[in-house]
């Protein structure tokens, strides 16, 4: 099962890298919806540690996008490009998490950042899983996809399955591959990537018929972009299943993924697990507490210390 695989590797890639990993995150720009990477790791810089010190959580991207700076506060109606209900309540929401600053003045709001966004991204590593070669749905077209748009600054595919010539000629020559046997955590590069011009333009294949392809042109800037959110959304959103379900069943691997004796593999409680599986027993719902797992074994931090650094007060505004 595809989700098991996932699962193992994504586990096996805490471990092995000093990636933040995050499953299942849009990867288009024009469509956002249209490709969804299996896997991101999130490659840090140094800049991490700043990033860490703000929140756990996903900034949300107007906040950080908008014109808003560590020094003066503004109005968050005119920084943040969107409607006033809509800058309200991001601005109520990064302020929670400790992004912002907010008070007001003249009955309109005022926002400053707390800190300075940090530079905090080195790379963004792209993984689409495709345990078994024999079934391999749409990689042709994903891969072809993610090497159009370069996205990703590398962009992998991760099977089980023996990798032969026939299929490396199929795929694009910047994907790299990946044998990797979720049994024994081993994982041997099969062919190594090469680097997507990320800081280019970029090629989004939107439909492709016999006699025609549509495709709109990304440019640079909007690719950034992207890039930033994909990595906060990696940031805020990790890998690892939300919850347990209440099955006698499950039980947690050393790594915090639920994994199910009845079918006998690591499990996504959201997507296997109802009262309708032929296996479901009620049981307790464990306890596991992957945060601390994820905050020792990553770069993310659970409790940030500084998130709020400064004392401004309100009259500051
Ligand atoms: S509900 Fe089904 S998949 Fe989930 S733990 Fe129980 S037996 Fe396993």
């Amino acid at each position: 099962m595809e989700v098991a695989f996932e699962l193992a590797l994504a586990a096996h890639l805490e471990t092995a890298t000093d990636w933040l990993l995050a499953r299942q995150l849009g990867a288009a720009v024009d469509e956002p919806g249209a490709r969804v990477m299996d896997l991101v790791g999130v490659v840090p810089s140094d800049g991490v540690t700043d990033r860490a010190a703000i929140t756990p959580e996903t900034i949300p991207p107007l906040a950080v996008e908008g014109d808003v700076g560590v020094g003066e506060a503004v109005p968050v109606a005119d920084a943040l490009d969107c409607g006033p209900e809509r800058a309200e309540s991001v601005a109520e929401h990064a302020a929670e998490i400790g992004f912002f600053e907010r008070g007001r003045r003249g009955g309109r709001t005022y926002v400053r950042q707390t800190a300075r966004y940090p530079d905090w991204v080195d790379r963004l590593v792209g993984i689409e899983n495709k345990p078994d070669l024999g079934r391999p749905g749409d990689l042709d077209f994903q891969l072809r996809f993610d090497a159009a748009l370069a996205l990703f600054d590398e962009v992998w595919l991760a099977t089980e399955s023996y990798v032969t010539g026939a299929h490396l000629n199929r795929i694009p020559e910047a994907v790299g591959v990946w044998r990797f046997d979720p049994a024994t955590g081993e994982r041997e590069v099969v062919r190594e990537a090469s680097p997507l011009a990320v800081d280019e333009p970029g090629v989004e294949i939107r439909r492709e018929e016999p006699l025609r392809t549509d495709v709109a042109i990304i440019d640079a800037d909007a690719k950034a972009r992207r890039r930033r959110r994909i990595a906060e959304r990696a940031w805020g959103k990790g890998w690892r299943p939300a919850g347990f379900p209440g099955c006698v069943n499950c039980s947690a691997t050393d790594d915090g993924v639920p994994e199910c004796s009845f079918h006998e593999r690591l499990i996504a409680p959201g997507s296997d697990c109802s009262t309708d599986c032929p296996g479901y027993e009620a049981g307790e719902v464990l306890d596991v507490d992957h945060e601390e797992l994820r905050d020792e074994r990553s770069p993310w931090v659970r409790d940030p210390s500084g998130v709020v650094r400064r004392q401004s007060g309100l009259d500051q505004f």
